[in-house]
């Protein structure tokens, strides 16, 4: 029998990528990028660098538009050396959805949703694992595992299922019901503790030093972040070649915003675009705001947030590891962190929904909450065109109720 050509994957050696080498995104040391590496011996993360001039004469956005219509159609610029460790789903390429009832109610000339909820999985956490796991397996890894608020888990375990390799998954007893039916479905050995994502962090730590699971926590390896990285492509690509006025991010652990800074960078010196670069703009939770905290105080670390508490799971991130590369990249860019309630996101949720057709999870109503004070604070304009990430579907989130916050 001959099996369906649909899913063969078509990046030929000519468009496999491979970094030089992994750096020190605190001390700017160099590392091997062709062994399993987690943190860096200062305890930071490490970005994986590739060598863009040699990319740079041999590449461009003209060779893309027959690409695989998912995030590998950037291989170049991805670190899997054998196009045969690919492990994919069909993540990327999103739609970038034009808003203009949402734009206007929202008071800004241009309104555009990057919608992540259309990833397998239902979020953008689909991104981060598709490279995170690919690499793992190149590299040698047996077992995975992580800490997570929700959606990381349910995509590490379908990326390791994929891949036909066990994923460890530790997440607080309060996470949406359907993310952890999906984290069973697929697989996933599942612990439920009472705490938070941190508790699951340590927990993680001790069954890796134990039984030589490959830890996946945010920024703790170098490849999530280059999934994610991707988001910063598209945009530049679904716009016709250039970038937006603002991006408006829900984060958490940082890794998108911090990944399509990186691409910004890494698309200058491809000489994709120039020096400008659009507003970053990153939402929490009023329940868990450390990034929010340490923007308005003028500090370069975060530092942990006690009593973390939010419906939007993602958000409920309280110590993030990048948290100095998210601050360097939203102060860089000209634009602000800022916090929203629980009872605003739901608001919005509504009203996103109503406008667009969108099911937004609870982080993507918290970017569209974001706006109106954003605008009040003069650090969006009335003229300006602003991208939302809804990170995530709002069926991953039925039956979970906002927090009363005041
Ligand atoms: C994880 C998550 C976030 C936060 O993402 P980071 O890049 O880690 O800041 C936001 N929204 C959803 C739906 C998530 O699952």
């Amino acid at each position: 029998m001959t099996t369906p050509a649909a899913h063969t994957i078509s990046v030929t050696p000519s468009t496999a990528g491979g970094a030089t080498h992994l750096e020190c995104t605190r001390t700017g040391d160099h590392l091997e990028s062709e062994i399993l590496q987690g943190v860096s011996p200062a305890g930071a993360p490490l970005f994986a660098r590739y060598d863009l001039p040699a990319i740079r004469e041999r590449f461009g956005p003209g060779d893309l538009a027959d690409r695989r219509p998912d995030l590998w159609r950037y291989a170049e610029l991805l670190p899997v050396r054998d196009p045969g460790a690919i492990v994919s789903l069909g993540e990327g390429w999103t739609p970038l959805l034009d808003a203009p009832r949402l734009a206007a109610r929202l008071g800004v000339r241009a309104c555009l949703v990057k919608d992540e909820g259309q990833n397998p999985t239902a979020s953008f956490k689909a991104r981060g694992m598709a490279l995170a796991v690919s690499r793992a397996k190149e590299l040698g890894a047996t077992a995975l595992a992580l800490p997570t608020a929700g959606n990381a888990g349910g995509a590490a375990s379908a990326y390791g299922a994929a891949a036909g390799l066990p994923v460890h998954v530790f997440a607080p007893r309060d996470t949406p019901a359907p993310i952890i039916a999906e984290i069973r479905a697929l697989g996933g050995h599942l612990t439920l503790l009472d705490g938070l994502i941190s508790d699951c962090g340590r927990a993680v730590r001790e069954g890796a030093a134990r039984h030589g699971w490959w830890d996946l926590s945010t920024l703790k390896e170098p490849y999530r972040v280059e999934g994610k990285k991707t988001m910063g492509y598209e945009l530049f690509e679904q716009l016709g070649g250039r970038l937006p006025d603002a991006i408006v991010y829900p984060t958490g652990g940082g890794t998108g915003l911090i990944g399509m800074w990186k691409a910004f960078e890494e698309m200058e010196a491809l000489g994709w675009i120039g020096s400008e670069r659009p507003k970053m703009i990153s939402v929490q939770a009023a329940g868990c705001a450390p990034i929010v905290r340490a923007f308005e105080a003028g500090v370069e670390d975060a530092g942990l947030w006690e009593g973390a508490a939010t419906y939007a799971s993602g958000l409920r991130v309280p110590g993030a590891i990048g948290d100095f590369l998210i601050l360097r990249a939203v102060r860089a860019s000209g634009g602000a962190a800022i916090a929203v309630t629980d009872r605003d996101m739901e608001d919005w949720v509504g009203i996103v929904g109503t406008t667009t057709g969108i099911f937004a999870a609870p982080e993507g109503g918290a970017v569209a909450a974001a706006v109106p004070p954003l605008l009040e604070r003069g650090v969006l304009s009335p003229d300006d065109e602003v991208v939302l990430f809804n990170t995530g579907s709002g069926l991953k989130y039925v039956g979970m109720t906002p927090l009363e916050l005041d």
